[in-house]
């Protein structure tokens, strides 16, 4: 598959170099140049196919040639090495759990599914491809497990000092190997613009191989649409008329399960449900996009203020606002909103959800109130005890932590920390 730029204005790029530079040379995010929907023996038989084979059937024809079958269906089968089980907690609501993965966010599969691609592309090459990416919690844990021993990649990953969790800079400073941690003197944003300044700095890139590992690059954004087939395999049996509310930041979960749309998967409707940092929310009511700084909130993950996936769904519909409002609604909601909806959830159902699967379900509640016959299903993206101090105040229960957590708790921290981006470059370059 070929992938062109959507600023337009770079050479149309194979799968494995749009894998290797992440962006296109003109700053465009890549976009596929085909979809090619699956044959309805495809969603006839689903029952009778396991993850991995739903997987390796949607994806094929986004990785092929460059990845060869038998070495594809390897990637997919190490890439879900667990479950993603739906629990239903009433006729209308359900949660599709995306958090069972190594380090208990949704992000592990697009990471994994990255990683492994990449690791094929530079087993027999020389030179070595170093996966730079900043972190604001959840994608540094899961880019650093994934990559953990990918021979030919070095990661770094640099974090705010002091505002991640206890638990997630474990996960990103705990690893050795190939995996660096930079701990930045400074914010996200902070983060975010060293980064961005090292891809444009010519006298470093002529030097070494960057690569991004977040939402923009494809093989870790296109993985994303396999979680929708997943929830479709439990559900159809019961239910018509399913609906999909993804908590949403930077807007890569979403857009993947709309590409799962475009194979012919039959999703009736699409929610985005956001915290107070809501441009899309807005932009469904005006028609005007307006990215705003980001505004932080509990559901963390999701203080976005300009999401870079946005440009893909408005492709996906040919930027017709019409369309696309037929297909997308969108919610806000505040941490007010978001802590009650977690204890409703907990009152109602027993399930203890985290904040992003609150949020969720509150896109859920507003959809079903006008939209009464659907099925909807809110992707719970993380693990509430990645959140455990708001999830243990608004429950009042102490939480077992699971294995995955357990397991980095007594690990060491291992860091450098940086102040400038002069930092960054004499560690890159060292
Ligand atoms: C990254 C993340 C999100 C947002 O996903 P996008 O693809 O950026 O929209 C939601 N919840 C959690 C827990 C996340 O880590």
């Amino acid at each position: 598959m070929n992938y062109y730029s959507l600023n337009h204005k770079a050479p149309n790029s194979t799968f494995k170099n749009a894998v290797i530079k992440g962006l296109a040379p003109d700053k465009g995010l890549y976009f596929p140049e085909s979809i090619t929907p699956l044959p309805k023996s495809f969603f006839d038989k689903i029952d009778d196919l396991s993850y991995s084979e739903i997987a390796f059937e949607a994806i094929k024809q986004f990785v092929a040639p460059e990845i060869p079958e038998d070495v594809l269906k390897t990637i997919v089968e190490e890439t879900l090495s667990f479950d993603f089980p739906v629990v239903k907690l009433n006729d209308n609501i359900s949660t599709l759990e995306l958090f069972h993965g190594p380090t208990m966010a949704f992000k592990d599969v697009g990471a994994r599914f990255m990683a492994r691609c990449l690791g094929y592309f530079n087993k027999n090459n020389d030179k070595e491809v170093t996966v730079l990416v900043a972190t604001s919690g959840d994608t540094g844990g899961a880019v650093a497990n994934g990559f953990l021993g990918v021979k030919g990649v070095n990661v770094v990953i640099l974090y705010p000092s002091g505002k991640v969790s206890e638990i997630q800079e474990k996960q990103l400073t705990t690893l050795g190997q190939n995996i660096k941690a930079l701990e930045v003197n400074g914010t996200f944003d902070d983060c975010q613009a060293m980064v961005k300044t090292a891809f444009l700095d010519e006298s470093l890139t002529s030097q070494m191989q960057l690569t991004s590992a977040n939402s923009i690059n494809v093989a870790r954004w296109l993985p994303q649409l396999f979680y929708f087939m997943f929830a479709y395999k439990q559900l159809h049996n019961q239910y018509d008329n399913i609906v999909f509310s993804v908590p949403s930041g930077n807007f890569g979960n979403i857009c993947a399960g709309m590409m799962a749309q475009k194979l012919g998967l039959p999703i009736k409707h699409f929610v985005a449900s956001n915290n107070v940092n809501n441009v899309v929310t807005r932009y469904l009511i005006s028609q005007l996009y307006e990215p705003k700084p980001s505004i932080q909130t509990i559901s963390n993950a999701m203080d976005v203020g300009a999401p870079s996936n946005f440009i893909r769904i408005q492709e996906i519909y040919k930027n017709d606002f019409v369309t696309l409002k037929e297909n997308l609604s969108s919610f806000s909601f505040t941490d007010e909103e978001t802590k009650a909806a977690m204890l409703e959830i907990f009152e109602n159902y027993n399930y203890v959800a985290d904040p992003h699967g609150a949020v969720g379900y509150l896109g859920c509640k507003s959809y079903l109130n006008e939209n009464p016959d659907a099925h909807c299903v809110f992707l719970e993206t993380a693990h509430p005890t990645k959140f455990l101090d708001v999830v243990e105040n608004v429950v009042k229960e102490e939480q077992p932590l699971p294995e995955q957590i357990q397991s980095v708790m007594g690990k060491e921290k291992e860091a450098v920390i940086v102040s400038t981006y002069q930092d960054l470059k004499d560690f890159l370059l060292n």
